[in-house]
C-alpha cells in the first residue's frame, strides 16, 4: 500500500492552525488567527484577537461603530500581536501564517520581532490607508509576502471519529 496522498501539505497545516485558533476569539465581527513557524517548522506562537488579559468580555464594547471609546478599536489586541507576545522563542527567521493581511499596527510588531516572512489567505483591505502603511514598512523591512492558495476549500475536524 502506498502512502495517502490527500495529506495536507505544511502551508495549509499551519494555516489551519491559525484559522482554529481564530476560533477562540470573542469578537462578533471579526475572527482573526495567527500561527508563527521557525524555518524548522516548529510552532512557537499561536494568537486570536480578543481583548487584554483582566479586560473582561462582558465589561469592553465589542462594536464597530459610535464614540471611540464605545467601540473595540482602542481595546482589541490582534491576533498577529498576541501570538508574538505568546511566542515561546526569539522570532528572527520565523514565517508568520494569518488568514488576514496584517494592518499597520500589526507590520511594526512584526518586523521588530525578527519576523521574515507572511503568509496570508484574505487581502481584503488591500488599498485602504492601512493596507498601504502596511506594506510600505514590510517592503522596506524586506519581509516576503506570500498569499496562500490552498488545495482545499475547507478541512473538516470530526470529534467523534
Ligand atoms: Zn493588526
Amino acid at each position: 500500500m502506498g502512502k495517502r496522498t490527500d495529506y495536507i501539505d505544511w502551508d495549509e497545516y499551519f494555516m489551519g492552525v491559525a484559522i482554529l485558533s481564530a476560533k477562540r476569539s470573542k469578537d462578533p465581527g471579526t475572527q482573526v488567527g495567527a500561527c508563527i513557524v521557525t524555518p524548522d517548522k516548529r510552532i512557537v506562537g499561536v494568537g486570536y484577537n480578543g481583548f487584554p488579559m483582566g479586560c473582561s468580555d462582558e465589561d469592553f464594547p465589542w462594536d464597530r461603530e459610535g464614540d471611540f471609546l464605545d467601540t473595540k478599536y482602542p481595546f482589541v489586541c490582534h491576533a498577529e500581536v498576541n501570538a508574538i507576545l505568546n511566542s515561546t522563542k526569539n522570532l528572527k527567521g520565523c514565517t508568520l501564517y494569518v488568514d488576514l493581511f496584517p494592518c499597520h499596527e500589526c507590520a511594526k510588531s512584526i518586523i521588530q520581532s525578527g519576523i521574515v516572512e507572511i503568509v496570508y489567505l484574505s487581502d481584503k483591505y488591500d488599498g485602504t490607508d492601512s493596507d498601504i502603511a502596511s506594506k510600505r514598512m514590510l517592503s522596506s523591512a524586506k519581509v516576503q509576502l506570500r498569499k496562500l492558495e490552498p488545495k482545499f476549500d475547507e478541512i473538516v475536524l470530526n470529534f467523534k471519529s
